[in-house]
Formats: C-alpha cells, sequence, structure tokens
C-alpha cells in the first residue's frame, strides 16, 4: 500500500488554517481544488504503510517546514480560478516570515 503521506498532512494544514486563506467558499469542491493544486506543486513523500504517516508529520512540526506548506496552500488558494472569491493578503506576511526564519537560521549556524 502506497500513501503519500503529503496529502494528508496538507489536508490537515488546511483545515486547520483555512479561515486565514479567506477562501469566500469552503465547499468539499473548492478545498479539493487547492488540495490538489497544493499537492501537484508540493513534492510528494510516498511512506509504504498508513502508520508510517506518523513519522512524516512529526518532521512537518518542524516550524520551517510547516511554513513552506503553508506559502503552497496560500498561494494555490490564490491560483484557482474563481479569483474573487479568494483573498490572498495573507501571501506576503508569509513569505516575510519564510525571510525571517531563514535570517534566523543563518544566525544560529
Ligand atoms: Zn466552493
Amino acid at each position: 500500500m502506497l500513501v503519500n503521506s503529503k496529502e494528508i498532512i496538507l489536508k490537515e494544514l488546511l483545515d486547520r488554517h483555512m479561515p486565514k486563506l479567506h477562501m469566500k467558499c469552503t465547499c468539499r469542491v473548492c478545498k479539493n481544488d487547492v488540495l490538489a493544486l497544493s499537492l501537484n506543486r508540493a513534492e510528494p513523500a510516498y511512506v509504504t504503510d498508513k502508520k508510517k504517516v506518523a513519522y512524516a508529520k512529526a518532521e512537518i512540526v518542524d516550524k520551517q517546514k510547516n511554513t513552506a506548506l503553508l506559502v503552497i496552500l496560500a498561494e494555490s488558494a490564490a491560483m484557482r480560478k474563481s479569483f474573487k472569491h479568494l483573498d490572498v493578503t495573507l501571501l506576503p506576511a508569509l513569505k516575510r516570515h519564510i525571510h525571517q526564519i531563514h535570517i534566523l537560521s543563518s544566525l544560529f549556524r
């Protein structure tokens, strides 16, 4: 059995952070659209067993990776065709955040 752990992780992140993505429509179809776009852009991380997804999740607790996936989610939400239904104000803030993390991590290297 093959599972793309990113699918499970991105689904969870989307559920948790959906309010911040300001999606006007959060129906199953729109959610799946954003998820599909995100999965096409995120590097897949296949595991052979659903139980092993827990290990992949533990890795995502790493803030920087988490933020990178959130950026992908936000960008995918913005890429959706029904542009007028989406607010992408979150994006610049996330990019700034990632930049700050990069600066911080270079200081402590
Ligand atoms: Zn919808």
